[in-house]
């Protein structure tokens, strides 16, 4: 049997196992698979209970492509595609029990972000005249949703069918600081081609929202070293440059002639330690967003608004979205001090991420796109990352 048929049928087990209800499927381990199933993490890790609310790990899949959420944090723990040769590849960083998201260092990994991604300055922001103050957790700013952002909460989870999960999260009034009871739902789908999700959102008074996925991802494998030699291309001729602290500066400007050139398939790393460029010195790398053409027109369905290759793995992602910016962050503050799923490491610029969001800090920079939802709004956005390998 070649490595492709060995694939599949691991996964087809793994599908048998999967009775699709709304508790978290069959151990990967009880199953026949010594493949796909075999990388995905056992469920009785996940089984727990924080803030009262019980958690757990859910696996999609369908017959491709294999992937473990748990409702903590609404986050990707495990996304398996299979490599150049058919060899299953998990290419998320991620942990094997939920007492490692709880305690780890790394507090991001695969976590759905909100109710603000990225940063807002000084932890305040005003609305309709009226100031909201943050928490901040990261120097003098507030970051991906401030002390407790939304990948540390308990989401209800919903199985919706084999390749389908629903979750949804109530985030009260003046939760964070910010204003409204928002809901909020994340729909994680495997199609044929990769892993989609819906975000949907409604509040009952006027707020911010810039709801976003933290994957790390390593398109050669997690724990595999190195991302500095994963190509990347981002469909952006212009950048939000940013402040000491991160936060970016109001202005948008080309990339053109500048180590954020990435128009063209680069080398993550080629210009990555360009500390001339101040960008990069700020960065300590890239941490930075990205003006998106594809927010532009209707293409976001059909021109990815990013590419990038592993270069052992051969493995493709394209990722679509509707969104107006992508946050392409390097891994530049990975210390190696996470222990990953199979017993690997993390390590510095091990992982990549690749932010689909509105800009940060949007609520002080009245011309960055707006992120105000209303009541009666209905907050839509979805984004797709799709894999092929060659
Ligand atoms: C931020 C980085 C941060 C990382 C992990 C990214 O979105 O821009 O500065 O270190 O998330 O929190």
């Amino acid at each position: 049997m070649n490595k492709l048929c060995t694939y599949l049928v691991g996964l087809s087990a793994l599908l048998l196992a999967d009775c699709g209800n709304n508790q978290p499927a069959v151990s990967a381990t009880d199953t026949k698979s010594p493949t796909a199933a075999s990388l995905l993490p056992n469920p009785d890790n996940f089984r727990d209970t924080v803030d009262g609310k019980t958690t757990g790990l859910y696996f999609l899949n369908n017959g491709k492509l294999a992937a473990a959420i748990t409702n903590y944090g609404a986050r990707v723990v495990s996304l398996i595609v299979p490599d150049k040769n058919g060899t299953p590849t998990d290419v998320v960083l991620g942990y094997d029990s939920i007492g490692k998201y709880l305690h780890q260092p790394e507090t991001y990994f695969g976590a759905i972000v909100g109710r603000y991604g990225n940063r807002i300055a000084n932890g305040k922001f005003k609305l309709n005249g009226k100031e909201y103050t943050l928490y901040k957790n990261n120097g003098p700013n507030t970051l991906h949703g401030g002390k407790k952002g939304f990948g540390a909460v308990v989401w209800d989870a919903r199985k919706l069918d084999t390749s389908t999960l629903q979750l949804t999260y109530l985030s009260k009034d003046g939760e964070e600081g910010y204003p409204g009871n928002l809901t909020v739902t994340v729909t994680y789908r495997l199609d044929s081609s990769g892993l989609r999700i819906d975000y949907d959102a409604a509040t009952d008074k006027p707020t911010v929202l810039n709801l976003t996925n933290h994957a790390y991802f390593n398109l050669n494998g997690q724990g595999s070293g190195t991302i500095n030699n994963h190509l990347l291309q981002l469909t952006a001729d212009h950048y939000t440059p940013v402040d000491s602290t991160l936060i970016p500066t109001g202005k948008v400007e080309p990339v053109f002639g500048t180590p954020f050139d990435f128009t063209k398939p680069t080398t993550i790393g080629s210009r990555i330690n360009d500390t001339a460029n101040q960008q990069v010195k700020f960065g300590k790398g890239y941490d930075h967003n990205f003006f998106l053409l594809t927010a532009m027109g209707d293409d976001s369905s059909t021109i990815p608004s990013a590419i990038a290759t592993g270069d052992l793995s051969g493995i493709v992602m394209r990722v679509f979205t509707d969104q107006p910016g992508i946050q392409f962050y390097s891994g530049n503050f990975m210390q190696g001090t996470n222990p990953l799923k199979g017993g690997k490491t993390d390590g510095y610029r091990t992982a990549f991420c690749l932010e689909t969001q509105h800009f940060p800090n949007s609520p002080n920079e009245p011309l960055f796109p707006s992120t105000v939802l209303k009541p009666g709004e209905k907050y839509h956005s979805s984004t797709q990352f799709e894999f092929t390998a060659k």
